[in-house]
């Protein structure tokens, strides 16, 4: 992959720092959060953040299942960018010890039923609290990641988490991220350099083939169409099988 900072990815670049600079004017500081999930997306906007727009905190959801890759680039993240909260929310653990009681540790591969409800109880609930109290989010979603997310905008209303939801990045090409990500020597996953485009967690995350699409391999085992963790609920696929973490909590 050539990696250049064209004509075309600086003003790009620029609109992202304009889009971020709005959401902090636009709210007071701890009202508007950045969800970062550590994938090469999100590396870009910490380093935005941290360099144009550092009173937008952010947080990283760990599930308890994250690949050790994972584990230490948000090492590395926190001390890189030490002028930016990176807050760290971890699933209850009464939740995950009622659903692996029930289904076992790795029963999220027996059904897709099962599968999000392990990510409602690790992922679902922790994102709710840490947008509790806020009034906007900001995202690293990409229009062509999948063929759920080709529609969304730069600002949009979040109906799931009723609050405001940012995507900064929403027009930009993978290949622009990692042309961003190697010019400004930003820390990224290594998992990347394995084949890895898209990294969840440990056991629902494997590498990909030359081809396959680059969201191939989470979930690999469901439909394309039904792959996306909940966290996102505007997007088709998450409204085709709305989660109810109520379900999957201890009774
Ligand atoms: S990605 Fe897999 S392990 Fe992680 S929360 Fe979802 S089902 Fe559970």
């Amino acid at each position: 992959m050539s990696e250049q900072i064209t004509p075309e990815l600086v003003a790009k670049i620029a609109n992202t720092v304009a889009v971020l600079q709005q959401a902090e004017a636009d709210h007071d500081q701890g009202k508007v959060v950045f969800a970062n999930s550590l994938g090469a997306e999100d590396v870009v906007i910490t380093d935005l953040i941290s360099k144009h727009a550092d009173k937008i905190g952010m947080f990283v959801l760990d599930t308890g299942r994250l690949p050790e890759e994972t584990l230490q680039l948000l090492t590395e993240v926190q001390k890189t960018y030490s002028n930016v909260a990176v807050d760290v929310y971890y699933p209850e653990a009464a939740d995950v010890e009622s659903f692996v009681k029930e289904n076992g540790v790795n029963g999220f591969y027996e059904s897709q039923a099962l599968r999000k409800g392990c990510c409602a109880v690790r992922k679902i609930k922790p994102l709710k609290r840490a947008l509790s109290d806020r009034e906007a989010w900001i995202t690293g979603l990409r229009r062509e990641q999948s063929v759920t997310r080709d529609e969304i905008g730069f600002k949009e209303f979040d109906e799931g988490n009723q609050i405001e939801k940012y995507n900064p990045l929403a027009d930009w090409t993978e290949k622009e991220v990692w042309a961003y990500i190697k010019a400004n020597d930003v820390p990224y996953n290594e998992l990347h350099d394995k084949h890895y485009p898209s990294i969840g967690c440990a056991p629902c995350t494997r590498a990909i083939s030359a081809g396959e699409d680059v969201r191939a391999g989470r979930w690999w085992w469901e439909n394309p169409e039904t792959r996306e963790c909940g966290l996102h609920p505007g997007t088709p696929a998450a409204e085709a099988t709305p989660v109810n973490v109520m379900d999957f909590l201890p009774k």
